[in-house]
């Protein structure tokens, strides 16, 4: 491709050539501006009717909005344009004709319905608020990669494909896997705990996860980014700690990086980079709280899963990141260790955000007769597993960890009202294309 200069760069007394869509046309009829824009931001070109070659000014004017130009000119200084300067062209040409009737309004002027932009994704992406969430979300990536470096853990990537599910089944999807009977992966936990025994210890994986939810929710997907911890001899305490410096990191990288984005999307003044040391609740302390609220027609009791309006409840009441810990037992999986002291009790825990839980974690049994035990308590049949329970038998140290949302990390981060409006093309029970 010829050399070309962004619009943000363009700076007057030097000869460019810009390239990007239509964004807007403005004839005041002796004169007309086309604002040009790319990846960086717009850029206004000026059209003299009368002065200039008659040929390129009419190519400019008939291009219809969205439509793919290339212009090239000396840039000016024009303090009344959009961004100070403006191209005074010498050519335009129209590299990708847009039609004249879009799906959507790519202005946003006109505003659109949440499937009709995800059926028409690459239109809605050239909203400035849309692309903005896909920048903050690049910069959360890459924030939480490096402070997971940072703590020496190692980057993996398990098979997506599995044979047995771990989440319960009835959020499996099945597939045919050459005949044979397999399933997607609701999650990397049992590949990310055998890694923690062969010796390299601390390791982390971003990667999707699959999961047949029964219902559309505004906070489930049936496709969703897992980031998942485990580390050899920690703890659920040890493990919490990194939870609050990842979630923090994500928060810093976007606070410190994404000034533009921020300011897109209307954030820049409210948006906070969270404490990192979120309060640790039990879970009879949470019941309680909830109780207390009233919130609930009828009172939480010891047992009981934490119903959402619970869950709102406690949320609101808390007012910040938190954490619920020591479980009992019974309503956590049987890959969670219990307390020594007291096995009614789970070491498992969840970091929630005032609005939802964002992550579930603890310390993991590594005691082999104890997690065949929990297998069968959990009506698992442990014969299944066995290619993950036989490394329990060869040395597999302590260890503890946890899986976060990537989604909903942003989805709360950025107050979305929609977690699909953080994925590039989600995946619901109505949505399996684009
Ligand atoms: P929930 O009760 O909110 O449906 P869960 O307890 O079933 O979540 P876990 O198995 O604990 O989910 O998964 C760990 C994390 O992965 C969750 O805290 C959540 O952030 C995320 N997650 C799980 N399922 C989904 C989903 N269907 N869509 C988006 N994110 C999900
Ligand atoms: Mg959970």
């Amino acid at each position: 491709m010829d050399e070309r200069t962004y619009a943000a760069d363009a700076e007057p007394g030097v000869t460019v050539t810009v390239a990007g869509w239509v964004h807007e046309l403005r004839d005041l009829g002796g004169i007309a501006f086309l604002i040009v824009r790319d990846t960086t931001g717009r850029i206004q070109v000026k059209l003299e009717k009368d002065e200039m070659d008659a040929d390129m000014v009419d190519t400019a004017l008939d291009a219809n909005r969205e439509s793919v130009v290339r212009v090239d000119g000396a840039v000016e200084e024009e303090p009344r344009a959009p961004t100070g300067v403006e191209v005074v062209p010498t050519g335009v040409e129209v590299v990708a004709e847009a039609d004249t009737q879009l799906p959507l309004d790519p202005s946003g002027k006109v505003g659109a319905e949440l499937p009709t932009r995800l059926d028409n994704r690459t239109l809605d992406l050239r909203r400035e608020e849309a692309q903005a969430i896909f920048e903050i979300r690049a910069e959360v990536l890459r924030g939480v990669r490096d402070v997971f470096r940072a703590h020496e853990a190692t980057e993996i990537n398990t098979p997506k494909i599995v044979a047995t599910g771990t989440e319960g089944g009835t959020e499996l999807f099945p597939i045919t896997y050459f005949g044979e009977e397999a399933f997607m992966n609701q999650s990397p936990q049992l590949f990310k705990q055998l890694m923690v025994g062969s010796g390299v210890e601390r390791v982390f994986e971003i990667g999707p996860i699959f999961r047949a939810e029964e219902h559309n929710t505004p906070r489930h997907l049936n496709e969703a980014t897992s980031i998942d911890f485990e580390s050899a001899f920690y703890d659920h305490t040890e493990a919490m700690d990194v939870c609050e410096t990842v979630v923090t990191a994500a928060y810093d990288a976007v606070a410190e990086n994404c000034e533009r984005e921020l300011e897109a999307l209307g954030l820049a003044e409210e948006f906070e980079v969270p404490s990192g040391d979120f309060p640790r609740l039990t879970y009879e302390e949470a019941i309680e709280r909830i109780n207390a609220t009233g919130a609930l027609d009828e009172q939480l009791v010891w047992g009981d899963d934490l119903p959402t309006e619970g869950e709102h409840a406690l949320g609101q009441d808390v007012g910040e990141h938190y954490f619920i810990t020591d479980w009992p037992a019974d309503i956590k999986p049987f890959y969670i260790k219990n307390h020594d002291d007291d096995e009614t009790l789970s070491t498992g825990f969840d970091m929630m955000h005032p609005r939802m839980e964002l992550v579930s974690g603890g310390q993991r049994e590594h005691r082999y007769d104890r997690l065949i035990a929990g297998f069968e308590q959990q009506g698992l049949d442990p014969e299944q597993f066995e290619y993950y329970t036989k490394m329990f038998r060869y040395g597999m140290p302590p260890h503890a960890g946890w899986g976060l949302g990537g989604e909903r990390l942003i989805m709360t981060m950025l107050g979305l009202d929609n977690i699909r409006e953080g994925v590039l093309f989600p995946r619901d029970r109505q949505r399996l294309s684009p």
